[in-house]
Formats: structure tokens, C-alpha cells, sequence
């Protein structure tokens, strides 16, 4: 842990310390050692000193006394010295023979047991005729020399000591001063780093180099601040625009954080979803309830995760406060993404379609099935019947083949009228068109007893349209008029101008079933019928779906419907007299 902490610089002055203590501790020991044999040295010529001393003055000493007195004397001598003299272990005298006169040795056997270095000088008479006479031996123990040695170990340590702790002060506060500018600028990096762009560091008393080090550290720092500054504003920018698209595209679009958390949603997801943002922001998608209280995306959700490939998106329906909403979920670094699209309307079409089939099957099998028994019976029996039983077969047959002719042109002109057709058109009277339609509707009018109450403005112009097409579209209003009316009712059909300026109106008035008010906007769309459930009453749902494409795509009108269930209903349709381009230039 420590070694990992230490910066390279730390190791450094630690093994600088090491060395250096290792390096004085050598020269110490050297020191010691060197002071220690010249010392000794010393000390080997102070003891030949006094041997030589102690032969001459020993000489004088013994030259006049008998030989039985020497003895005596050199005892009572060496007494002296060596109780005077701590450093001198014993004396020991020799004659010329190597006999020993007298030893100390005995009488200071405590004191000669403590010898370390034996010196011996010769005892020689006269000047002239040198002649050896004996020996005298010094034993020293050396106690000046380990006196001396320890002081100068003792001193030699504190020393050391003194001038290793100074060394070590001195690195360390060089180091630390070293290392002061280095932390300034650690700090500011660390700053940088924790993205504090703009930090600045200072110093008073730094050198040149480093005064320069610090400039540019702060010159670097403002500038990121500055390049921040202006990343920022790029990515709000950036963002805003996101957000701004996200916002205003048609389809819901619901982010996930990869905790299943709402983090963003736009308008039409709060829409779609009946709920607010603050609602559902940072709440899991799968709790979102609906008014209904389904959990709608709970198990969409765990079949997109349980997923291995997210190259494409999961789509799923999901029903969601009664409507369809087609569910695209796509897979994002993190979190995904939910797209929204209501396909309520496409739905219901496709369902209607499904019904318009089975309607039009229906509408078909019951006129084909009345023509073949109708037509059977004639062909086998036909001659059994008088002429008048024949003539109504006969008319029931017309009618079943005027239904079905119908009922095919109905099929035919919508696929026909619903691709761009420019159909001829030109000034004609409609007061007459409606008054052939109303007659080509009698037959149906009869079966139920119904009649027609005509009216019409004074002197209305001649409108520019397609004969053909407006006849269709009036006859489908009386057919339907007649179709949803009591028996014995009477249909007001009127013609006159519009308050629209320029325009026509046509309006065919019934007191039939009538329509509730929510499906009065869904009437005019194909394969709509309010019967659809109850099937009561036959029918393709395209009738009034021509009529709009009748009037409003080929004649640039409007259709209109007023309505109270069962008090009966007031069809009609506006057009421009004139050709629709000439109302708009004038
Ligand atoms: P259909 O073939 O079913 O009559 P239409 O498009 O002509 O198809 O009409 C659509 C629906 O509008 C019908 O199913 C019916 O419910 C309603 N409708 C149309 N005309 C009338 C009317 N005069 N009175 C009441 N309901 C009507």
C-alpha cells in the first residue's frame, strides 16, 4: 500500500537517505578504525618510552647495591611507578642471563592480568663500553587508548547523529518546497479533471519556470472554460432542436432510461396516453395504468426485453384508453425508445372492410337467391300460372336485377371514384336532375308507401356539374331516406341557393330512425354503418361515402347531415354554381 502511495520523487530522497546514512556510517567506522591503529601506535612508543626510561634509570639504580639487595630495591621502585601509574600492567626485570631479578607480576597479579602490549629495552652501563647487563619488560594495558576510543566513538556518533537529522531536515524541507508547486498544480488538475474548467492556480514566491508552468496551466483552463462554454450552448442547441422535433412529430414518442424510467415524452404521447408529464416523468412504463386500469405496456415490454436480436423494433398493438395504438419499441445505448401511433382509424376501417365483405356477400346471395327461385318457379311452372301471377314474378325479378345492378355500380363507382377521375361537367338545370332522381326512386318509394314533397326555389341558374354523378349522389340521400323511414312517411326534397354566396343547396328531409350524435361525423366514412351491430337494416356502408366523394372531391361542395334519433334526419350537400375556380378568383 505504501510502496503504491510513494511517488517517484518520495522513493528517491528515501534511498538518497539510505545511501548517505549507509556512506557516513562506512566513513565513521573507517575513521574509528584509522584513529584507533595510529593511536595504538602512539601508545607502543609511550611504552618503549618508558621502558627505555625505566632501563637506564634501573641501571643507575642497581650499579652500587649487592646482588642480594637488588631485589629490594627494584621491588620497592616498581611499587612506585606502578601505584602511580594506572596504565602500566607490571615491570619485570632481567639479568643478562634472562633470569628474572624481581616481577611485579606477583605482587600486582590483579593489575598485570589487565596487560595488552609487553615492550622490552636493554640495560646497558657506560657510555663507552656499552655492555648489557639485563632487560626490563613493561606491561600496559591500554586503558588511555579505550578512554580515548570510546570518547571519540561516543563523539563520533552524535555527530552522526546531528549531522544526519540536519540532512534529513534539509531534504525534507527542500522536498516539501519542491513539491509545493507540484501539489498547487496537482490540485488544479484534479479541479480540471472534476470538470471545474476555469480553475486558476497561484503562487507568490516560484520560479520562472514554474511562474510559466502555472500561466499556461491557466491559460489551458480558460480556454476549456471557454470551449465548454460554447460546447454547452451547442448541445442546448442541439437538444433544443430535438426536443423541438420530438415535440411536434404526429407520432407519440415515450424515452426509457434502462431502469424502465419515463425520462422524456412528447405532446402527442401525453395525448395518446390521456396523462401529463409530470404525471409519468421518472415513473416505470410498466405502471403506467390507463382510465380503464390496464397496465397496457407491462407485457409488451417483457416480450421486447425477453428479445435476443434488437437490430428491428417490436411493434404491438396495444389497446390504450380505447383506442389502437400501434406500439414500436426500439432498443438504444441506453434505454429504448417508444413510438406511438394511433391506428384507431385504420383499425376500425379494417374492420369495416371485414363487414363491408360480409355485407356485400349478404346484399348479393339474398337477390341471386330470390332470381334463381323466382326464375325456377317460372321455368318449370310457368305455365300454371295466369298472366298476371307471371307478370308479378316477373316484376319481382325486375326489382331483385334493378338491386343488384345497384348495388355493383355502388362497388364499381367506388373504386372508380376513388382514384383521380376528371369527370366532364357542364351547366344544367338541377331542379330536373332532382326530379328524374325522385321518379327513378318511385318503384322503391311505393313498396313502403312513401311520398315525395318537391319544392324549389324561383328561378335558380344553371349549376356547371357532372350530370351523372350528382344523380348518384341524390339517389343514394332518397334511397336512403326511404330505406331508414317508416311506412307512409313523406320526404321533403328541396333545391334552392346556399347561404354559402355562389353555392347550391339540395336538402332531402325524413322522419325516420335518425342517427345518435356520435356517429353523425362517421357516417360520410366508407364501409361505416350504424347497423353494423344490429344488422336491422341491409346495406354496403359506401352509399354516403359517394356522396362525399361526389360532392366534395368531384364538385369542391360540402355535405351537411342534421339529425335526432328517432325523429329523422335532413341529408344535403351544397355546390358551387359556377365552376369552383371562377368562386375563387371572384
Ligand atoms: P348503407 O348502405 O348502410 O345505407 P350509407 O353509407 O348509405 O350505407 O349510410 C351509412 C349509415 O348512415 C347507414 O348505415 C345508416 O345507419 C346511416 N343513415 C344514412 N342515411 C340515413 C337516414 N336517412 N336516416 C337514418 N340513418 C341514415
Amino acid at each position: 500500500m505504501i510502496k503504491n502511495d510513494m511517488t517517484t520523487q518520495s522513493r528517491l530522497i528515501l534511498s538518497g537517505l539510505i545511501f548517505s546514512t549507509l556512506l557516513i556510517i562506512v566513513i565513521a567506522i573507517l575513521a574509528v578504525f584509522n584513529i584507533q591503529n595510529r593511536l595504538n601506535d602512539g601508545y607502543e612508543n609511550f611504552g618503549r618510552i618508558i621502558s627505555k626510561t625505566l632501563a637506564v634509570e634501573t641501571v643507575d639504580l642497581i650499579k652500587d647495591i649487592p646482588k642480594e639487595n637488588q631485589y629490594i630495591s627494584l621491588k620497592e621502585h616498581s611499587g612506585k611507578i606502578l601505584e602511580n601509574n594506572d596504565d602500566i600492567a607490571f615491570i619485570e626485570f632481567l639479568d643478562k642471563d634472562g633470569s628474572v631479578i624481581y616481577s611485579s607480576k606477583n605482587d600486582y597479579a590483579k593489575q598485570a592480568k589487565l596487560s595488552t602490549i609487553t615492550i622490552n629495552s636493554p640495560m646497558i652501563t657506560g657510555l663507552l663500553d656499552k655492555k648489557t647487563v639485563g632487560s626490563v619488560s613493561v606491561g600496559l594495558c591500554g586503558g588511555i587508548i579505550s578512554k580515548i576510543t570510546n570518547t571519540i566513538r561516543t563523539s563520533l556518533i552524535l555527530v552522526f547523529i546531528v549531522v544526519w537529522l540536519v540532512f534529513a531536515l534539509v531534504i525534507l524541507v527542500n522536498s516539501y518546497l519542491t513539491t509545493k508547486e507540484l501539489r498547487i498544480l496537482k490540485n488544479g488538475v484534479k479541479k480540471i479533471s472534476t470538470g471545474e474548467f476555469g480553475h486558476k492556480i497561484t503562487d507568490k514566491d516560484v520560479s520562472l519556470e514554474v511562474k510559466q508552468l502555472f500561466e499556461s496551466f491557466n491559460d489551458m483552463s480558460h480556454r476549456l472554460h471557454e470551449y465548454e462554454k460554447q460546447n454547452i450552448e451547442h448541445l442546448t442547441l442541439e437538444k433544443n432542436k430535438l426536443e423541438a422535433i420530438l415535440m411536434n412529430i404526429a407520432n407519440g414518442v415515450v424515452v426509457c432510461n434502462s431502469e424502465d424510467e419515463i425520462t422524456l415524452m412528447n405532446y402527442q404521447a401525453q395525448k395518446l396516453l390521456d396523462a401529463s408529464e409530470k404525471d409519468l416523468i421518472n415513473t416505470k412504463i410498466q405502471n403506467f395504468c390507463d382510465k380503464n386500469g390496464n397496465t397496457c405496456f407491462k407485457t409488451g415490454i417483457k416480450e421486447f426485453k425477453s428479445k435476443k436480436d434488437f437490430s428491428e423494433p417490436s411493434a404491438i398493438d396495444l389497446d390504450i384508453n380505447g383506442k389502437v395504438i400501434k406500439t414500436l419499441i426500439s432498443k438504444m445505448v441506453q434505454g429504448y425508445i417508444i413510438v406511438l401511433i394511433d391506428i384507431t382509424k385504420e383499425a376500425e376501417i379494417d374492420k369495416m372492410r371485414g363487414q363491408f365483405i360480409s355485407n356485400v356477400s349478404h346484399e348479393l346471395r339474398t337477390p341471386v337467391t330470390v332470381l334463381r327461385t323466382y326464375i325456377d318457379t317460372l321455368y318449370n311452372y310457368g305455365n300454371e300460372f295466369d298472366f298476371d301471377t307471371q307478370k308479378e314474378f316477373i316484376g319481382t325479378i325486375n326489382d331483385e336485377i334493378i338491386r343488384l345492378h345497384n348495388l355493383v355500380n355502388d362497388i364499381l363507382d367506388f373504386s372508380r371514384w376513388n382514384s383521380d377521375i376528371k369527370l366532364e361537367k357542364d351547366y344544367y338545370n338541377l331542379q330536373e336532375i332532382v326530379e328524374n332522381c325522385v321518379k327513378s326512386v318511385e318503384v322503391l318509394a311505393k313498396e313502403k308507401n312513401v311520398i315525395f314533397s318537391v319544392m324549389q326555389e324561383d328561378n335558380l341558374p344553371k349549376v356547371y356539374l357532372n350530370e351523372d354523378s350528382i344523380f348518384r349522389a341524390l339517389k343514394n340521400l332518397l334511397s336512403n331516406a326511404i330505406k331508414y323511414s317508416p311506412q307512409n312517411d313523406k320526404i321533403k326534397i328541396k333545391t334552392e341557393l346556399a347561404r354559402k354566396s355562389g353555392y347550391i343547396q339540395v336538402s332531402v328531409e325524413d322522419h325516420g330512425i335518425g342517427i345518435a350524435p356520435e356517429y353523425q361525423q362517421k357516417i360520410f366514412d366508407r364501409f361505416f354503418r350504424v347497423e353494423n351491430d344490429t344488422h336491422t337494416i341491409k346495406g354496403t356502408g359506401l352509399g354516403l361515402h359517394l356522396v362525399k366523394i361526389a360532392i366534395e372531391k368531384h364538385h369542391q361542395g360540402e355535405v351537411f347531415v342534421n339529425s335526432k334519433q328517432n325523429e329523422g334526419s335532413t341529408f344535403g350537400f351544397i355546390i358551387p354554381i359556377e365552376p369552383a375556380e371562377d368562386i375563387i378568383k371572384s
